[in-house]
């Protein structure tokens, strides 16, 4: 049987590797797996090769990964002992996702040794992700000597920022040295996702008005004119914006100086503080939005709260993109939260008829449908939509449009 030729995508982050091996001319992922917890005592790996007719199937397994190059090691050892055939299905071009692109990366872009000398430079501004992503790159080209490798970064969408929108106003010879404005992130999903709400609303891209909601792990909101990003809600870190699982988003940044003058609590306290013990987790002890959702129907007054205070704040970008857009085509959610929950879409966008936006509560409910889909009422002036993110196929698509 001769193969298919194939794109594997890869993002790696500082103690997991996620991979996905995906045909080029049907778009059909062949195999995707996920190796975690590398360098503790026991990493888990799981490895799922597709099947016909969506039966998949899981391998999973324990033992120790050192780290990323045993990663890699274990990954091939997936693909020979339960396929696909990497020799049959050879990939033509690997696809990296990388974190943070600062001003220098606005497109796909083929990794050189000035390539990565560039990413590591910008490691001062993502020092959890760029080491580990330039790991990856370093791994998977030892492995896959022989094909071009490509950095698809998750700021270059935002390149298209205004400056009123990616200005601090702080002092401007400090920022600019500094390298302190705002770059935005999620730009991968944003665009792709924006790009889907065209083809379902069946509107041309340069016409449409969108704000796109990515509600996972991590969130942030997008206004997208005319395919380009013009606003977003995380800054010059992806700690900015929104309520997240376990970060804060928006805050005061007086409240930082005042809990280390009052407390003592150093910045690598402060940063942890933020990044990993705020948003739901902070609010109600739980991470995962289905969690505060059962807790908060169930009559847990902390969840409560933390679903209000995270439904608040979608809502106020919402309504600010509106403004900074000149009026919305379509408001949509995408990701985990965004695709799945329900009670949180109705929250963040209840009370905004009087800006056109009415939600069909039966449509928001309703199905388990794959692919996009509307949940607005007819008589909704904005359209209102589901669409699935899907970041590995657009790292694949643009990976080889630079080939
Ligand atoms: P990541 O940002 O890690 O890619 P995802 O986009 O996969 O994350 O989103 C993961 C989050 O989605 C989970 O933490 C969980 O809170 C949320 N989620 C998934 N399914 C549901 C659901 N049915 N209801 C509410 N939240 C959900």
């Amino acid at each position: 049987m001769s193969g298919a030729r194939a794109v594997l995508v890869l993002n790696s982050g500082s103690s997991s590797l996620k991979y996905q091996l995906i045909d080029i001319s049907t778009e059909r992922v062949l195999a995707n797996g996920l190796v975690e917890r590398i360098g503790e005592t026991a990493a888990s790996l799981k490895h799922t090769v597709a099947g016909a007719a969506g039966a998949d199937e899981d391998h999973r397994s324990e033992h120790p990964v050192a780290d990323m190059g045993e990663a890699f090691s274990a990954m091939i050892a997936a693909f020979d002992a339960f396929g696909p055939s990497l020799r049959e299905n050879a990939p033509v071009v690997v696809g990296h996702r990388v974190v943070h692109g600062g001003k220098r990366f606005f497109g796909p872009t083929v990794v050189t040794d000035l390539v990565k000398i560039n990413i590591e430079d910008l490691a001062d501004l993502a020092p959890l992700h760029n080491p580990a992503n330039l790991a990856g790159i370093e791994a998977a080209q030892k492995v896959f000597a022989d094909v071009p490798h490509v950095a698809v970064f998750d700021t270059a969408f935002h390149s298209t920022l205004p400056a009123a929108a990616y200005t601090y106003a702080i002092d401007a010879e400090l920022a600019e040295k500094n390298r302190v404005r705002r770059y935005g992130f999620h730009g991968t999903s944003h665009k792709y996702v924006s790009e889907q709400t065209a083809e379902f609303l069946g509107r041309p891209l340069a016409e449409l008005k969108t704000i796109v909601l990515h509600l996972g792990n991590g969130a942030s909101a997008c206004a997208v004119d005319g395919g380009r990003s013009v606003e977003t809600s995380m800054g010059m870190t992806p700690l900015e914006g929104l309520v997240m699982g376990t970060r804060s988003g928006d805050l005061d940044p007086a409240v930082l100086i005042y809990l280390n003058r009052k407390l003592g609590l150093s910045f690598a306290e402060l940063d942890a503080e933020l990044n990993r013990k705020s948003g739901l987790l902070g609010l109600s002890g739980r991470g995962d939005m289905r969690d505060v959702v059962d807790a908060a129907a169930a009559g847990d007054e902390p969840a409560r709260l933390a679903l209000d205070v995270y439904a608040h704040r979608v809502k106020q970008y919402v309504g600010a993109y509106i403004a900074q857009l000149g009026g919305a085509d379509a408001i949509v959610f995408t990701a985990g939260v965004g695709e799945n929950s329900a009670p949180v879409r109705a929250l963040a966008l209840a009370g905004l008829e009087a800006l056109g936006i009415r939600l069909d509560p039966a449509r928001n409910t309703a199905s388990r449908e794959r692919g996009a889909r509307r949940i607005s009422s007819d008589d909704s002036a904005v359209e209102v939509l589901v669409v699935p993110t899907n970041e590995e196929l657009e790292i694949a698509r643009q990976s080889l449009s630079v080939l």
